[in-house]
């Protein structure tokens, strides 16, 4: 159905927006944020550790070979330390590489003269410079510049400049340090992919959590509606999913209001309020129900009539309120022997329906006899006076009549058991004369 699927739709693009967009914003922001962190934090522990290497081979430097820096030699080729020419002492930087792992090079003014960094041929980039903001900065500098991001013979590398300082205090170069960039950046992002990864995990079980809850809400929902709709057609039979009474959140108490109020609701329709019994318009389907029952190939049943005798009397000698109490105690005493067997009725006024359930009427005279008898012993007191009441019957066993008939020949009964006497049960048919 195109409105199912509308719902779903709705369901899903609420999931979205509540909960995978804002983790998916979470997570992005502590990609970014949470790399860089990682990022500055280990190359600050970096910068620590090629700077000690820079003033280590600079010092070196000064210990295996005294003097000061300066070019000689046509087009200025030869790189002097005092009176050695260092040009090609490769010695002086491969050893610490070895020894760090870092690259290391030797700049005279702007340009390496020995170094350690190779290109793809695996040919020393002696001879290239270095760019004119390092140069910029190591002037103004007294213990060198850090650089986190430097592109030297197209690589990235941090790299450290130490400042190289002839005796007249002239700058006139650097030691360069560097670390290619690649292994630290991935060393900080896989750190943060774990977060990452981490997120993501949260992201998914909270979407399937929330998805089943809400599930759970809309089938909650669509149970009690289909329940209040039945209920408001006046579906006497109207049942509320039993799954819905065992949650234990709201919906679960507003499904038992419901219940309780369609409860209520169908007590007031169906029961007559001074008596509690059946009223007329239930009694009338229940026994319609028993006949359907019988027509299916059940057992017999037999309906009675009853009517207090001389009632009007009560209600003349104690008053209305005296024949309320009398009605009450007489239904209390039906329904205690009618339960078990069938059901009583407040057919009108004083009068009765009872109908035996599965039961002939020999049975169910019997049965007649013994709730008059109880009626007989009891003493009904109302103010400080006992009230006695006895009741007429008139019962019948006519499954196969329609209910109408059965009423009118259980009345016919219950007319006899007057004329006769009152107080008494009678199930006499007079035979029609030919
Ligand atoms: P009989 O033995 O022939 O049945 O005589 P009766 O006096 O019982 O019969 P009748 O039909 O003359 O009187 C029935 C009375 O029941 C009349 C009416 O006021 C009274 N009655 C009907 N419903 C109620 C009720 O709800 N409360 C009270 N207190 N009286 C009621
Ligand atoms: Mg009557
Ligand atoms: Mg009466």
């Amino acid at each position: 159905m195109p409105v199912k699927n509308n719902k779903q739709n709705s369901m899903a693009q609420r999931l979205l927006i509540m909960v995978i967009l804002p983790m998916l914003l979470l997570a992005g922001a502590t990609a970014i944020i949470g790399y860089n962190l990682t990022l500055s934090s280990l190359s600050k522990n970096l910068k620590n550790e090629l700077k000690n290497t820079a003033a280590m081979t600079a010092h070196t430097i000064d210990t295996l070979v005294p003097g000061d820096y300066s070019l000689v030699g046509e087009e200025g080729l030869s790189l002097m330390k005092g009176d050695t020419d260092i040009t090609r002492r490769y010695d002086l930087v491969d050893e610490a590489n070895a020894l760090t792992g870092l690259e290391i090079s030797v700049i005279y003014h702007d340009t390496r003269i020995l170094t350690t960094i190779c290109d793809k041929e695996r040919v020393r980039i002696v001879g290239t410079g270095i760019a004119a903001q390092v140069e910029d900065k190591l002037a103004g500098s007294e213990d060198g510049v850090f650089f986190t991001k430097t592109l030297i013979n197209y690589e990235n590398y941090f790299s450290y400049y130490y400042p190289l300082y002839n005796s007249d205090d002239t700058l006139v170069g650097a030691i360069e340090i560097c670390s290619p960039y690649k292994p630290l950046s991935r060393n900080a992002w896989s750190t943060i992919l774990i977060i990452i990864a981490m997120i993501v995990f949260v992201t998914i079980l909270l979407t399937i959590h929330i998805y089943h809850y809400n599930r759970s809400l809309e089938q909650a929902i669509e149970k009690l509606m289909t329940f209040t709709k039945q209920a408001a057609k006046g579906n006497d039979s109207a049942e509320l999913d039993q799954s819905l009474l065992t949650r234990d959140d709201e919906l679960g108490t507003i499904g038992a209001s419901v219940l309780e109020m369609h409860r209520s609701l169908r007590d007031m329709m169906d029961k007559d309020p001074l008596t509690k019994l059946f009223n007329r318009r239930s009694a009338n389907r229940k026994l319609d129900l028993i006949r359907s029952h019988y027509t299916e190939g059940r057992r017999s049943y037999s309906v009675a009539i009853g009517d207090i005798d001389f009632f009007k009397k009560v209600n003349d000698t104690y008053g209305h309120d005296a024949g309320d109490i009398v009605l009450v105690t007489v239904a209390d005493i039906l329904q205690k022997h009618l339960k078990p067997l069938g059901f009583v009725a407040r057919w009108g006024g004083e009068e009765f329906l009872m109908v035996f359930d599965k039961m002939e009427i020999k049975e169910a005279e019997a049965e007649l006899w013994k709730i008059l008898e109880e009626l007989r012993a009891t003493e009904i007191e109302y103010e400080n006076m006992i009230i006695r009441v006895t009741m007429s019957f008139g019962v019948v066993c006519a499954p196969e009549l329609t209910q109408d008939e059965i009423i009118k020949l259980a009345d016919e009964n219950l007319y006899y058991a007057k004329e006769s006497g009152r107080n008494r049960v009678t199930s006499y048919i007079p035979v029609p004369e030919e």
